[in-house]
Protein backbone atom coordinates (compact mmCIF):
# COMPACT_ATOMS: atom_id res chain seq x y z
CA UNK A 1 0.00 0.00 0.00
CA UNK A 2 1.24 3.18 -1.37
CA UNK A 3 -0.43 6.52 0.52
CA UNK A 4 1.69 8.94 -1.37
CA UNK A 5 0.16 10.73 -4.54
CA UNK A 6 2.07 10.29 -8.07
CA UNK A 7 3.86 13.32 -9.13
CA UNK A 8 0.97 13.65 -11.86
CA UNK A 9 -1.28 13.62 -9.21
CA UNK A 10 0.08 16.50 -7.44
CA UNK A 11 0.83 18.61 -10.29
CA UNK A 12 -2.79 18.11 -11.44
CA UNK A 13 -3.40 19.50 -7.56
CA UNK A 14 -0.88 22.33 -7.71
CA UNK A 15 -3.03 23.45 -10.96
CA UNK A 16 -6.44 23.12 -10.19
CA UNK A 17 -5.70 25.30 -6.80
CA UNK A 18 -3.72 28.32 -9.06
CA UNK A 19 -6.78 28.39 -11.68
CA UNK A 20 -9.43 28.39 -8.80
CA UNK A 21 -7.63 30.95 -6.56
CA UNK A 22 -6.93 32.97 -9.49
CA UNK A 23 -9.85 32.80 -11.79
CA UNK A 24 -13.07 31.45 -10.25
CA UNK A 25 -12.36 32.51 -6.49
CA UNK A 26 -12.99 36.11 -7.57
CA UNK A 27 -16.14 35.89 -9.03
CA UNK A 28 -17.39 32.59 -6.65
CA UNK A 29 -19.36 35.19 -4.17
CA UNK A 30 -20.86 36.92 -6.58
CA UNK A 31 -22.37 34.29 -8.64
CA UNK A 32 -23.93 32.67 -5.39
CA UNK A 33 -25.89 35.69 -4.93
CA UNK A 34 -27.07 36.34 -8.44
CA UNK A 35 -27.24 32.93 -9.65
CA UNK A 36 -25.97 33.59 -13.20
CA UNK A 37 -24.74 30.25 -14.14
CA UNK A 38 -20.41 30.98 -14.81
CA UNK A 39 -19.89 30.36 -18.28
CA UNK A 40 -16.93 31.37 -18.41
CA UNK A 41 -15.83 28.66 -15.69
CA UNK A 42 -17.26 26.66 -17.91
CA UNK A 43 -15.40 27.87 -20.96
CA UNK A 44 -12.05 28.02 -18.72
CA UNK A 45 -12.32 24.14 -17.91
CA UNK A 46 -12.65 23.15 -21.61
CA UNK A 47 -10.01 25.30 -22.50
CA UNK A 48 -7.85 23.46 -19.94
CA UNK A 49 -8.64 20.30 -20.87
CA UNK A 50 -10.65 19.34 -17.46
CA UNK A 51 -13.82 18.19 -19.84
CA UNK A 52 -13.33 14.73 -20.78
CA UNK A 53 -10.21 14.48 -18.95
CA UNK A 54 -10.66 10.80 -17.49
CA UNK A 55 -11.56 9.81 -21.26
CA UNK A 56 -9.55 7.87 -23.51
CA UNK A 57 -6.81 9.96 -26.12
CA UNK A 58 -9.10 8.52 -28.71
CA UNK A 59 -12.67 10.64 -28.15
CA UNK A 60 -10.73 13.55 -27.13
CA UNK A 61 -10.05 13.02 -23.72
CA UNK A 62 -6.31 13.51 -21.80
CA UNK A 63 -6.46 10.02 -20.10
CA UNK A 64 -5.87 11.32 -16.50
CA UNK A 65 -6.76 8.46 -13.57
CA UNK A 66 -9.87 8.52 -11.71
CA UNK A 67 -7.87 10.13 -8.47
CA UNK A 68 -6.58 12.87 -10.30
CA UNK A 69 -10.09 13.65 -11.46
CA UNK A 70 -11.08 13.38 -7.74
CA UNK A 71 -7.99 16.12 -6.88
CA UNK A 72 -9.98 18.31 -9.67
CA UNK A 73 -13.37 17.96 -8.57
CA UNK A 74 -12.16 18.69 -4.77
CA UNK A 75 -10.01 21.47 -5.74
CA UNK A 76 -12.78 23.41 -7.51
CA UNK A 77 -15.10 22.78 -4.82
CA UNK A 78 -12.85 23.94 -1.79
CA UNK A 79 -13.35 27.58 -4.21
CA UNK A 80 -16.56 26.46 -5.71
CA UNK A 81 -19.05 23.93 -4.90
CA UNK A 82 -21.05 25.38 -8.28
CA UNK A 83 -18.17 24.82 -11.06
CA UNK A 84 -17.27 21.22 -9.39
CA UNK A 85 -20.71 19.59 -9.99
CA UNK A 86 -20.74 21.28 -13.58
CA UNK A 87 -17.68 19.00 -13.89
CA UNK A 88 -19.18 16.42 -12.61
CA UNK A 89 -21.94 15.76 -14.23
CA UNK A 90 -20.85 16.49 -17.82
CA UNK A 91 -17.29 14.00 -17.21
CA UNK A 92 -19.08 11.52 -14.84
CA UNK A 93 -22.73 11.67 -15.61
CA UNK A 94 -23.02 12.23 -19.43
CA UNK A 95 -19.38 11.34 -21.04
CA UNK A 96 -18.39 8.58 -18.67
CA UNK A 97 -22.23 7.16 -19.28
CA UNK A 98 -21.71 7.19 -23.02
CA UNK A 99 -18.20 5.96 -23.44
CA UNK A 100 -19.27 3.02 -20.77
CA UNK A 101 -22.51 1.76 -22.41
CA UNK A 102 -22.10 3.69 -26.27
CA UNK A 103 -21.36 1.57 -29.25
CA UNK A 104 -18.34 2.90 -30.71
CA UNK A 105 -20.02 5.10 -33.38
CA UNK A 106 -21.61 6.46 -30.60
CA UNK A 107 -18.80 6.92 -28.78
CA UNK A 108 -17.15 8.41 -31.86
CA UNK A 109 -20.31 10.78 -32.47
CA UNK A 110 -20.93 12.35 -28.82
CA UNK A 111 -17.62 12.15 -26.94
CA UNK A 112 -14.93 14.56 -28.59
CA UNK A 113 -17.37 18.00 -28.76
CA UNK A 114 -17.95 17.01 -24.96
CA UNK A 115 -14.34 16.81 -24.21
CA UNK A 116 -14.13 20.04 -26.54
CA UNK A 117 -16.45 21.78 -24.52
CA UNK A 118 -18.77 22.39 -27.32
CA UNK A 119 -21.36 20.38 -26.17
CA UNK A 120 -22.46 20.66 -22.17
CA UNK A 121 -24.34 17.37 -20.83
CA UNK A 122 -26.84 16.50 -18.47
CA UNK A 123 -28.52 13.69 -16.79
CA UNK A 124 -31.98 13.10 -16.75
CA UNK A 125 -33.10 10.40 -14.59
CA UNK A 126 -35.29 12.09 -11.25
CA UNK A 127 -38.81 12.88 -11.62
CA UNK A 128 -41.58 14.30 -9.64
CA UNK A 129 -42.79 10.45 -8.33
CA UNK A 130 -39.46 8.94 -8.80
CA UNK A 131 -36.58 10.24 -6.39
CA UNK A 132 -34.69 7.67 -4.35
CA UNK A 133 -37.13 5.04 -6.04
CA UNK A 134 -35.49 5.94 -9.10
CA UNK A 135 -37.18 2.88 -11.07
CA UNK A 136 -40.36 4.00 -10.87
CA UNK A 137 -40.41 6.30 -13.86
CA UNK A 138 -43.32 7.46 -15.93
CA UNK A 139 -41.16 9.11 -18.79
CA UNK A 140 -42.31 6.55 -21.73
CA UNK A 141 -40.47 5.52 -24.77
CA UNK A 142 -43.14 4.54 -27.32
CA UNK A 143 -41.70 2.28 -30.12
CA UNK A 144 -42.14 4.30 -33.53
CA UNK A 145 -40.46 3.59 -37.16
CA UNK A 146 -37.46 4.59 -37.81
CA UNK A 147 -36.94 4.76 -33.30
CA UNK A 148 -38.96 6.25 -30.10
CA UNK A 149 -41.30 9.17 -29.15
CA UNK A 150 -39.96 10.10 -25.81
CA UNK A 151 -42.65 11.66 -23.76
CA UNK A 152 -42.75 12.62 -19.78
CA UNK A 153 -41.34 15.14 -17.65
CA UNK A 154 -37.85 15.23 -15.88
CA UNK A 155 -36.98 17.23 -12.45
CA UNK A 156 -33.88 18.83 -10.57
CA UNK A 157 -31.95 18.19 -13.83
CA UNK A 158 -28.26 19.47 -13.50
CA UNK A 159 -26.52 21.72 -16.07
CA UNK A 160 -30.57 22.13 -16.81
CA UNK A 161 -31.93 24.55 -19.61
CA UNK A 162 -27.67 25.22 -20.14
CA UNK A 163 -26.74 21.91 -21.99
CA UNK A 164 -27.15 21.03 -25.34
CA UNK A 165 -27.70 17.23 -25.07
CA UNK A 166 -29.08 14.33 -22.11
CA UNK A 167 -28.96 11.34 -21.33
CA UNK A 168 -32.63 10.55 -20.67
CA UNK A 169 -33.89 7.17 -18.87
CA UNK A 170 -37.86 5.85 -19.94
CA UNK A 171 -39.17 2.80 -19.87
CA UNK A 172 -39.81 1.09 -23.40
CA UNK A 173 -41.58 -1.87 -21.32
CA UNK A 174 -43.88 -1.11 -18.30
CA UNK A 175 -44.61 -5.18 -17.90
CA UNK A 176 -40.33 -5.76 -17.47
CA UNK A 177 -40.29 -2.94 -13.71
CA UNK A 178 -36.84 -2.23 -13.59
CA UNK A 179 -35.90 -4.07 -16.64
CA UNK A 180 -38.03 -2.49 -18.93
CA UNK A 181 -36.08 0.81 -18.84
CA UNK A 182 -33.96 2.22 -21.37
CA UNK A 183 -31.47 5.33 -21.72
CA UNK A 184 -31.67 7.55 -24.88
CA UNK A 185 -29.55 10.64 -26.07
CA UNK A 186 -31.62 13.64 -26.60
CA UNK A 187 -30.74 16.74 -27.94
CA UNK A 188 -31.60 20.53 -26.43
CA UNK A 189 -32.74 21.47 -30.57
CA UNK A 190 -34.92 18.69 -30.70
CA UNK A 191 -38.77 19.20 -31.46
CA UNK A 192 -40.74 18.61 -28.29
CA UNK A 193 -38.31 19.55 -25.72
CA UNK A 194 -38.94 22.64 -23.01
CA UNK A 195 -37.83 23.78 -19.71
CA UNK A 196 -39.51 24.44 -16.76
CA UNK A 197 -37.89 27.64 -14.68
CA UNK A 198 -34.60 27.58 -13.09
CA UNK A 199 -35.02 26.65 -9.43
CA UNK A 200 -34.04 29.22 -6.49
CA UNK A 201 -31.61 26.91 -4.16
CA UNK A 202 -29.74 26.85 -1.12
CA UNK A 203 -26.94 26.48 -2.58
CA UNK A 204 -24.85 25.51 -5.56
CA UNK A 205 -26.96 28.06 -6.51
CA UNK A 206 -24.94 29.16 -9.70
CA UNK A 207 -25.75 25.86 -11.00
CA UNK A 208 -28.35 25.46 -13.28
CA UNK A 209 -30.93 23.33 -12.13
CA UNK A 210 -34.63 22.94 -14.02
CA UNK A 211 -37.31 20.33 -14.93
CA UNK A 212 -36.52 19.19 -18.73
CA UNK A 213 -39.73 18.60 -20.58
CA UNK A 214 -40.39 16.10 -23.12
CA UNK A 215 -43.29 15.92 -25.58
CA UNK A 216 -43.49 13.11 -28.18
CA UNK A 217 -39.41 13.90 -28.74
CA UNK A 218 -38.80 11.47 -31.63
CA UNK A 219 -35.59 9.75 -30.99
CA UNK A 220 -33.69 7.91 -33.64
CA UNK A 221 -32.78 4.21 -33.03
CA UNK A 222 -29.35 5.38 -33.08
CA UNK A 223 -29.28 6.96 -29.60
CA UNK A 224 -30.39 4.74 -27.64
CA UNK A 225 -27.40 3.25 -25.36
CA UNK A 226 -26.96 0.01 -25.07
CA UNK A 227 -30.03 -2.47 -25.41
CA UNK A 228 -33.34 -2.03 -24.53
CA UNK A 229 -34.23 -2.76 -20.98
CA UNK A 230 -30.56 -1.76 -19.78
CA UNK A 231 -31.37 1.48 -18.84
CA UNK A 232 -31.68 0.95 -14.94
CA UNK A 233 -28.49 -0.46 -15.16
CA UNK A 234 -26.79 2.38 -16.90
CA UNK A 235 -28.34 4.53 -14.31
CA UNK A 236 -26.77 2.60 -11.71
CA UNK A 237 -23.59 2.11 -12.59
CA UNK A 238 -23.18 5.58 -14.22
CA UNK A 239 -23.91 6.84 -10.46
CA UNK A 240 -21.06 5.27 -9.20
CA UNK A 241 -18.50 7.62 -11.15
CA UNK A 242 -21.18 10.11 -10.08
CA UNK A 243 -20.58 10.21 -6.84
CA UNK A 244 -17.26 9.45 -6.21
CA UNK A 245 -17.57 12.97 -7.38
CA UNK A 246 -19.92 14.36 -4.84
CA UNK A 247 -17.71 12.69 -2.44
CA UNK A 248 -14.90 14.33 -3.83
CA UNK A 249 -16.68 17.86 -4.31
CA UNK A 250 -17.93 17.32 -0.24
CA UNK A 251 -14.15 16.98 0.45
CA UNK A 252 -13.28 20.04 -0.88
CA UNK A 253 -16.09 21.79 0.42
CA UNK A 254 -14.71 21.00 3.67
CA UNK A 255 -11.11 22.28 3.09
CA UNK A 256 -12.52 25.71 1.85
CA UNK A 257 -14.31 25.60 5.52
CA UNK A 258 -11.31 24.53 7.12
CA UNK A 259 -9.28 27.07 5.15
CA UNK A 260 -11.93 29.84 6.28
CA UNK A 261 -11.99 28.96 9.53
CA UNK A 262 -8.11 28.24 10.21
CA UNK A 263 -6.75 31.75 8.48
CA UNK A 264 -9.83 33.48 10.75
CA UNK A 265 -8.52 31.61 14.24
CA UNK A 266 -4.83 33.38 13.34
CA UNK A 267 -6.14 36.46 13.15
CA UNK A 268 -9.02 37.15 15.10
CA UNK A 269 -8.25 38.36 19.17
CA UNK A 270 -10.69 37.53 21.89
CA UNK A 271 -9.89 38.06 25.79
CA UNK A 272 -6.73 38.96 24.69
CA UNK A 273 -5.46 36.42 22.40
CA UNK A 274 -6.07 34.84 19.20
CA UNK A 275 -9.38 32.49 19.44
CA UNK A 276 -6.99 30.01 17.91
CA UNK A 277 -5.65 30.04 21.21
CA UNK A 278 -8.87 28.93 22.68
CA UNK A 279 -9.19 25.11 23.62
CA UNK A 280 -12.77 25.28 22.34
CA UNK A 281 -11.75 26.49 18.57
CA UNK A 282 -8.79 24.43 18.56
CA UNK A 283 -11.24 21.26 18.97
CA UNK A 284 -13.45 22.32 16.63
CA UNK A 285 -10.60 22.72 14.19
CA UNK A 286 -8.85 19.19 15.32
CA UNK A 287 -12.23 17.75 14.31
CA UNK A 288 -12.52 19.17 11.02
CA UNK A 289 -9.05 18.44 10.10
CA UNK A 290 -9.42 14.50 11.30
CA UNK A 291 -12.95 14.64 9.40
CA UNK A 292 -11.26 16.10 6.04
CA UNK A 293 -8.44 13.60 6.44
CA UNK A 294 -10.58 10.65 6.85
CA UNK A 295 -13.22 11.60 3.67
CA UNK A 296 -10.17 12.32 1.63
CA UNK A 297 -9.03 8.65 2.17
CA UNK A 298 -12.06 7.02 1.55
CA UNK A 299 -12.62 9.46 -1.71
CA UNK A 300 -9.26 8.53 -3.25
CA UNK A 301 -9.70 4.55 -2.74
CA UNK A 302 -13.50 4.82 -4.00
CA UNK A 303 -11.59 6.60 -7.02
CA UNK A 304 -9.26 3.92 -7.00
CA UNK A 305 -11.13 1.05 -7.21
CA UNK A 306 -13.77 2.91 -9.69
CA UNK A 307 -11.17 3.92 -11.73
CA UNK A 308 -10.14 0.53 -12.17
CA UNK A 309 -13.07 -1.16 -13.12
CA UNK A 310 -13.94 -3.05 -9.69
CA UNK A 311 -16.86 -3.27 -8.30
CA UNK A 312 -16.80 -0.87 -5.48
CA UNK A 313 -20.66 0.04 -5.37
CA UNK A 314 -19.97 -0.24 -1.62
CA UNK A 315 -16.69 1.58 -0.72
CA UNK A 316 -18.22 4.43 -3.15
CA UNK A 317 -21.54 4.86 -1.05
CA UNK A 318 -19.22 4.98 2.11
CA UNK A 319 -17.18 7.60 0.81
CA UNK A 320 -19.83 9.97 -0.13
CA UNK A 321 -21.88 9.25 2.87
CA UNK A 322 -18.65 10.19 4.96
CA UNK A 323 -17.68 12.68 3.11
CA UNK A 324 -21.01 14.37 2.28
CA UNK A 325 -21.83 14.12 6.50
CA UNK A 326 -18.32 15.75 7.53
CA UNK A 327 -18.64 18.13 5.22
CA UNK A 328 -21.99 18.89 6.92
CA UNK A 329 -20.84 19.05 10.18
CA UNK A 330 -17.21 20.66 9.78
CA UNK A 331 -19.25 23.65 7.96
CA UNK A 332 -21.40 24.29 10.76
CA UNK A 333 -18.20 24.52 12.71
CA UNK A 334 -16.46 26.34 10.38
CA UNK A 335 -19.64 29.29 10.89
CA UNK A 336 -18.93 29.06 14.29
CA UNK A 337 -15.87 29.94 14.68
CA UNK A 338 -15.86 33.18 12.86
CA UNK A 339 -18.52 33.99 15.18
CA UNK A 340 -21.13 36.87 13.64
CA UNK A 341 -18.85 37.34 10.92
CA UNK A 342 -19.39 33.42 9.73
CA UNK A 343 -23.28 34.31 9.86
CA UNK A 344 -22.60 36.66 6.85
CA UNK A 345 -21.80 36.95 3.22
CA UNK A 346 -18.43 38.77 4.40
CA UNK A 347 -17.07 35.75 4.06
CA UNK A 348 -17.30 32.68 2.02
CA UNK A 349 -18.13 30.40 5.34
CA UNK A 350 -21.79 30.72 5.33
CA UNK A 351 -22.04 29.52 1.71
CA UNK A 352 -19.74 26.81 2.26
CA UNK A 353 -22.43 25.76 4.08
CA UNK A 354 -25.08 25.88 2.21
CA UNK A 355 -22.78 24.22 -0.64
CA UNK A 356 -22.50 21.09 1.64
CA UNK A 357 -26.17 20.61 2.26
CA UNK A 358 -26.62 19.08 -1.24
CA UNK A 359 -23.76 16.69 -0.95
CA UNK A 360 -25.77 14.85 1.54
CA UNK A 361 -28.79 14.90 -1.02
CA UNK A 362 -27.83 14.40 -4.82
CA UNK A 363 -26.97 11.10 -6.04
CA UNK A 364 -28.78 9.22 -3.67
CA UNK A 365 -29.66 10.75 -0.51
CA UNK A 366 -27.47 9.54 2.96
CA UNK A 367 -30.59 7.41 3.74
CA UNK A 368 -29.94 5.52 0.25
CA UNK A 369 -26.26 5.33 0.78
CA UNK A 370 -26.67 3.71 4.46
CA UNK A 371 -29.25 1.07 2.82
CA UNK A 372 -26.50 0.20 0.12
CA UNK A 373 -24.10 -0.14 3.08
CA UNK A 374 -25.95 -2.12 4.72
CA UNK A 375 -27.20 -4.43 2.22
CA UNK A 376 -23.37 -4.72 1.23
CA UNK A 377 -22.58 -5.94 4.35
CA UNK A 378 -25.31 -8.10 5.49
CA UNK A 379 -24.44 -9.47 1.55
CA UNK A 380 -21.02 -10.48 2.85
CA UNK A 381 -21.72 -11.59 6.29
CA UNK A 382 -24.22 -14.51 5.27
CA UNK A 383 -21.87 -15.15 2.18
CA UNK A 384 -19.13 -15.83 5.45
CA UNK A 385 -18.73 -19.60 7.18
CA UNK A 386 -18.51 -17.30 10.23
CA UNK A 387 -18.61 -19.14 13.75
CA UNK A 388 -20.79 -16.51 14.75
CA UNK A 389 -23.49 -18.00 12.16
CA UNK A 390 -25.31 -20.93 12.57
C1 LIG B 1 -29.69 20.66 -6.75
C2 LIG B 1 -30.10 19.30 -7.23
C3 LIG B 1 -29.53 18.79 -8.39
C4 LIG B 1 -29.93 17.55 -8.88
N1 LIG B 1 -29.41 17.09 -10.08
C5 LIG B 1 -29.97 15.98 -10.64
C6 LIG B 1 -29.61 15.60 -11.97
O1 LIG B 1 -28.76 16.23 -12.63
N2 LIG B 1 -30.23 14.55 -12.53
C7 LIG B 1 -31.16 13.81 -11.85
O2 LIG B 1 -31.68 12.85 -12.42
N3 LIG B 1 -31.51 14.13 -10.57
C8 LIG B 1 -30.94 15.21 -9.97
N4 LIG B 1 -31.30 15.57 -8.68
C9 LIG B 1 -32.27 14.75 -7.95
C10 LIG B 1 -31.69 14.07 -6.73
O3 LIG B 1 -30.85 13.02 -7.09
C11 LIG B 1 -32.88 13.65 -5.84
O4 LIG B 1 -33.40 14.84 -5.27
C12 LIG B 1 -32.48 12.67 -4.75
O5 LIG B 1 -32.12 11.43 -5.30
C13 LIG B 1 -33.62 12.44 -3.73
O6 LIG B 1 -34.85 12.26 -4.36
P1 LIG B 1 -36.12 13.14 -3.88
O7 LIG B 1 -35.68 14.55 -3.86
O8 LIG B 1 -37.28 12.78 -4.71
O9 LIG B 1 -36.35 12.71 -2.39
P2 LIG B 1 -37.19 11.42 -1.88
O10 LIG B 1 -36.73 10.19 -2.56
O11 LIG B 1 -38.64 11.75 -1.92
O12 LIG B 1 -36.72 11.35 -0.36
C14 LIG B 1 -37.27 12.16 0.68
C15 LIG B 1 -36.65 11.69 1.98
O13 LIG B 1 -37.02 10.32 2.22
C16 LIG B 1 -35.86 9.51 2.37
N5 LIG B 1 -36.09 8.17 1.83
C17 LIG B 1 -36.59 7.84 0.60
N6 LIG B 1 -36.65 6.51 0.47
C18 LIG B 1 -36.18 5.98 1.63
C19 LIG B 1 -35.98 4.64 2.12
N7 LIG B 1 -36.24 3.57 1.37
N8 LIG B 1 -35.47 4.49 3.36
C20 LIG B 1 -35.18 5.56 4.14
N9 LIG B 1 -35.36 6.83 3.74
C21 LIG B 1 -35.84 7.05 2.49
C22 LIG B 1 -34.78 10.26 1.62
O14 LIG B 1 -33.48 9.86 2.03
C23 LIG B 1 -35.12 11.69 1.96
O15 LIG B 1 -34.61 12.00 3.23
C24 LIG B 1 -30.89 16.79 -8.15
C25 LIG B 1 -31.44 17.30 -6.98
C26 LIG B 1 -31.07 18.55 -6.52
C27 LIG B 1 -31.74 19.09 -5.27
Amino acid sequence: MDFQLTDEQEAIRQAVHQLAQEVIRPRAAQRDRSGEFPWDSVQLMAEQGYFGMHLPAEYGGAGFDYISYAITLEELARTDATTAVILDVQNSLHAECIWKNGSPEQRERFLPPLCRGEVLGAYCLTEPQAGSDAANLLTVAKRVAGGYELTGRKVFVTNGSMAHRYVVYAVTDKDKGKRGLSAFVVDKDMPGVSFGPLLEKLGIRASATCDVVLDQVMVPDDRRLGAEGDGYKIALLTLQGGRVGIAAQAVGILQGAIDTATSYALSREQFGQKIGEHQAIQWMLADMETDVQAARLLTYRAAWLHGRGERAAAAISMAKLFASEAAMRGTVKGVQILGGYGFTNEYPAERLMRDAKITEIYEGTSEVQRMLIARHVLDLHAAQESPLVG
